[in-house]
């Protein structure tokens, strides 16, 4: 059985990840989402990591699910810490 990843829609090899804390088309995604590898190295964790930090919280996390920049946006993000 293949899923597909609520964020990018490719296809899910494995269990796939818990989305949360992403938003996308303004719907939080649940935890009966599953989301890839690759977007949850590149936006669930630098996400879950803002929101733990309460650094732009929700305003980051609508920016990452946004667009194609997601590297760029969550590298800079991270790098503006402290
Ligand atoms: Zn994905």
């Amino acid at each position: 059985m293949s899923k597909k990843c609520s964020i990018c829609e490719s296809e899910i090899k494995g269990f796939g990840n818990n989305p949360q804390p992403i938003i996308k088309d303004n719907k939080k995604l649940t935890v009966n989402d599953r989301c890839c590898d690759d977007c949850n190295l590149s936006i669930v964790l630098p996400a879950r990591y803002a929101v733990s930090e309460n650094v732009f919280a929700q305003k980051m996390v609508n920016v990452l699910t946004s667009g194609k920049r997601i590297n760029e946006v969550s590298s800079k993000t991270l790098n503006q810490r402290g």
